[in-house]
């Protein structure tokens, strides 16, 4: 038992990213995670800091990234500084190239302040760098965008926690159910105890649904996405690249990480040798000097998937104090700032920052 305020069930980005914002707001939490923190999604993922082709979104997904977008690189910062751990957040820009719609990428960036700038073959070429595959077109590069190192940054986030008087981590803490009496919340319970606080935030990634399935029933799913890492022990690539669908994400270290694919195959996050087949070969296509990297890494993640993407954030009808912040799809990393701002403001009782009409949790039955 403690005396928190508010406790949020999960540690992955999300869970960590929710508790760091009600602390900056002057709330006690205590965090709590079965296994460690940023080992399931919030581990595997890629870090790309912009929802992947962001015109094939719907609206709720720019808003939450306009509201992400300029906080990154003090957030960043700022971890740097606190934790020791770098983050590793980068900014070069992000190139689209041999887009399929390229209409609907040039009336969305109308929309969206010209955010994309159409390049010609010869000038996506320059940015990229010579090794990468001719022939480009159509070409879309993303200034002022980049990535992040997601490990990194859930390390980053755990040791914040840590370092904090009112956060209170309990890392292997299972919560198998949430306690409510009388239409509110009171506390979660599983095998390691109890824990009571009047709000309680759940934040378990694909196991959010599961978790509140006597309460309330919520379309989270897992969409298995599998990675590989290279190493090629020289600068290869300057900047993130997307081309059909998958990715190369250069890093500091010159490693080189390409992904991904999207498996609606439950809660099994094995690693196939048709996804390595599959990842390989659209790296080798973006990137043909990958073909002497040694592959150092081959993992997969759970991607918390939710209809259109679009996070589920606020709280649940019917039991006082209990909220939901999950969902995030491909984007749980990008968006993570914008969501936990969201939950704050639920919690909070303040004007949200943007419209959350359209990420409300549904009403049971
Ligand atoms: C291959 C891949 C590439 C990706 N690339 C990107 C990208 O480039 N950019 C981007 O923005 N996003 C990307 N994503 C998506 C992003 O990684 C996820 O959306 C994000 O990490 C989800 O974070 P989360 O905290 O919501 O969930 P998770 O990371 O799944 O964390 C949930 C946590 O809750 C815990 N938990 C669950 N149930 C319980 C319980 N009962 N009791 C206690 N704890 C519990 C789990 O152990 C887990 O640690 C990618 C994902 C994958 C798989």
């Amino acid at each position: 038992m403690n005396s928190s305020d508010v406790i949020v069930v999960g540690g992955g980005i999300n869970g960590m990213m929710s508790a760091l914002k009600l602390i900056q707001q002057g709330f006690r939490v205590t965090l709590v995670e079965r296994g460690r923190c940023a080992r399931e999604a919030s581990w595997a993922g890629g870090g790309i800091l912009i929802p992947l082709y962001p015109w094939r979104y719907s609206e709720p997904i720019a808003h939450l990234d306009a509201l992400a977008a300029p906080q990154w690189c003090e957030l960043a910062d700022r971890l740097a500084e606190t934790t020791g751990i770098d983050p590793q957040y980068t900014a070069h820009g992000i190139m689209h190239v041999r887009v399929e719609d390229a209409e609907r990428a040039r009336a969305w960036s109308v929309y969206h302040q010209n955010m994309l700038v159409p390049l010609s073959s010869p000038q996506a070429h320059q940015k990229l760098g010579a090794e990468v595959t001719p022939s480009l077109d159509p070409a879309f590069w993303l200034p002022g965008r980049g990535s992040i190192r997601t490990p990194r940054l859930g390390k980053a986030l755990r040791q914040w926690l840590l370092n904090h008087p009112h956060a209170t981590l309990l890392e292997h803490f299972e919560v198998t159910s949430l306690l409510t009496t009388k239409g509110r919340v009171e506390g979660v319970t599983g095998p390691q105890g109890r824990q009571l606080a009047p709000r309680v935030v759940v934040a378990g990634g694909p196991w959010t649904g599961q978790l509140m399935a006597r309460h309330v029933t919520l379309p989270i799913k897992p969409v298995r996405g599998q990675m590989l890492l290279f190493r090629p022990g020289r600068a290869l690539l300057k900047l993130v690249v997307l081309m059909k669908g998958f990715y190369l994400i250069p890093r500091r270290d010159h490693h080189i990480l390409a992904g991904s694919t999207f498996e609606d195959v439950g809660f099994d996050r094995t690693t196939t040798r048709e996804g390595h087949a599959r990842i390989h070969a659209q790296a080798l296509a973006m990137l043909p000097a990958l073909g002497e990297a040694d592959i150092t890494h081959h993992w997969a993640g759970l991607r918390p998937s939710s209809p259109d993407s679009v996070p589920l954030v606020g709280a649940v009808d019917d039991i006082e104090g209990l909220y939901v912040n999950a969902g995030h799809g491909g984007n749980g990393v990008v968006l993570s700032p914008a969501t936990a701002d969201l939950l704050c403001a639920h919690i909070t009782g303040t004007p949200p920052p943007i419209a959350s009409a359209p990420y409300e949790i549904p009403r049971s039955g």
